[in-house]
This record gives structure tokens, sequence and C-alpha cells, in this order.
């Protein structure tokens, strides 16, 4: 590598995980590309950042949105695919046009994000590419069977991506939170106290309800095993998952 300061792609880096993220890599030295749809929080996100902090709009869904934000990022060290989305339905209640926005955004996004990235860490013989996945990779759980099934589909991408990387000075690995205090989260407890008629605490207590470590997680602690898996020092991991959840499921 020359001494030019590393470039980090955050998607969905204007809320929740994603600014944490973005926060924690600017932090470290990173020049992080902030990408998102609202631009009001990424601006919001890079005024908060400790370093430079450049906004690209961005949709994950659309493939010429990404080629374009790509292009505007220029050479990328480290992607972070974070964008995503969760809805709940019973299986048989699925419409497939929710069935197909979630897995266009949580895994088909993370495939036109590597595509773009792939090439110049080649080139340049390093590069790290971070998922944010889920517990939901590695588990199922009622009602949330589009979510489960894109997260499984992401890791699955993650791992095979890892098997075509030795040698290249590029790694791809996942981590896989558990119940992290962010927006998304905040919509899953009023979800559960508008169907089950709930008080906030009651629902947040179903949702914590048998997990080791009784609380959510915070945005920060997935943004540190962000960091980590984006370092040198991490150069030896590659196809794995990291699991954030307390200690719930041991792979
Ligand atoms: P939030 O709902 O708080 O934020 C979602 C982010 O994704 C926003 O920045 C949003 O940007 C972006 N996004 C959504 N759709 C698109 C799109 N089509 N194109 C570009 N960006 C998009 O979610 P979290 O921070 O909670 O989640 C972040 C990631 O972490 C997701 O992949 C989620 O599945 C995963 N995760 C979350 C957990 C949790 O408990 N919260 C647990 C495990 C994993 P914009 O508003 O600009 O569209």
């Amino acid at each position: 590598m020359s001494e030019r300061v590393r470039r980090a792609v955050v998607t969905g880096g204007n809320k929740g995980i994603g600014r944490a993220v973005v926060e924690r890599l600017s932090a470290e030295g990173f020049h992080v590309v902030a990408m998102g749809r609202d631009q009001e929080a990424l601006a919001a996100t890079a005024a908060a950042a400790p370093g430079p902090v450049t906004t690209v709009a961005c949709d994950v869904t659309d493939p010429a949105s990404v080629t374009e934000a790509f292009a505007a990022a220029g050479p990328v060290d480290v992607l972070v695919n974070n964008a995503g989305i969760a809805d709940s339905a019973p299986v048989q209640r699925i419409d497939l046009a929710s069935w197909d926005r979630m897995l266009r955004v949580n895994a088909t996004g993370p495939l036109l994000c590597i595509q773009q990235v792939l090439p110049g860490m080649r080139e340049r013989g390093w590069g790290r590419i971070v998922t944010i996945a889920s517990v939901a990779s590695h588990q199922g759980a009622p009602y949330i069977a589009a979510y489960v099934a894109s997260k499984h589909a992401v890791l699955g991408l993650m791992r095979s991506l890892s098997a075509e990387l030795p040698g290249s000075g590029i790694t791809a690995n996942s981590v896989c939170p558990g119940y992290v205090r962010t927006p998304m989260t905040e919509r899953t407890i009023a979800n559960i106290m508008e169907k089950t008629s709930r008080s906030e605490e009651e629902a947040l207590a179903a949702l914590l309800a048998g997990t080791r470590l009784g609380r959510l997680i915070e945005p920060e602690e997935v943004a540190a095993a962000v960091a980590f898996l984006a370092s040198d020092a991490a150069g030896a991991i590659n196809g794995q998952s990291i699991l954030i959840d307390g200690g719930d499921l041991q792979q």
C-alpha cells in the first residue's frame, strides 16, 4: 500500500449501525464515504464525524445508482455492506413484492457493491469487505422468514466470496449481531406494541426474553468489530462470521 489514506465505503451510512461504523472508521483515520438515500441524514452523519466524510447518494437495489455512486467514491479499500431492511409476516402471508424487496436490499445490494470494489482491490493487492449480516444468518425465527432468507443468502455470498480470495490480500467477513439499539429495532418494538397492546418496556422485554445479554447491543459494539475486521491486524481472518449476541449462538 502507498501512503494514501485508506478509503472506506459504508452503505446505509446515515443511521443506526451504519452511522456508528462511519464514526468509528473516521476516528480510525479512514477517509469514509457514507452512502444512502436520505441526504439529510447523510449530511448530519458527516457533520458529526471526527474526520473527513464524503456523502454519496446510493440506492443499493438500483444497479445504475450503485455504479454511479462507486464511480464518485474513488478507489475503495474497505467496503462495509450495511444497508438493510427488515419486515415481518407469517410465511403464509408474505407477499411476493416484500419477499423480492428484502432479497434485493439485503443480498443483491451487497453483491452489486462487491462487484464494484473487487477489481480495484485486486489491482492494489489489499482490501477488506465486511457485511453486516445477522444472527438471522444462522438461525430461523417465527414471522421473519423473508429477512432470515435474505440474511442466510448474504452470508452464503460472503462465504463463497472469501473462498475466491486467497492470495489476493483481500478478506471477506460478516458480523452477525442480535438486536441492536437502532431505528430498525425501534420499529420492531413499535410493531410488537401495536400487535400485542404491550407497553414499550414489555415489548422490549419480550424481544430480549431468553437472550444471555439481556439488553440491546449498542451500534458502537458492532462498529468495533467492523473496525477490527477492516484493520491490517485482521489480515488472516477470512470467510468468518462474528456473532455479536452475548453468546446465544455458538458456531
Ligand atoms: P436502520 O433501519 O436503522 O438503518 C438502515 C440503513 O439502511 C439506513 O441507513 C438506510 O439508509 C439504509 N438503506 C435501506 N434501504 C436502502 C437502499 N435501498 N439503498 C441504500 N441504503 C438503504 O437499520 P440498522 O442500523 O438497524 O441495520 C443496519 C444493518 O444491520 C442492516 O443490514 C440490518 O439488517 C443489520 N442488522 C440489524 C440489527 C438490529 O437489531 N438493528 C441486528 C442484526 C443485523 P436510507 O435511510 O438513506 O435509505
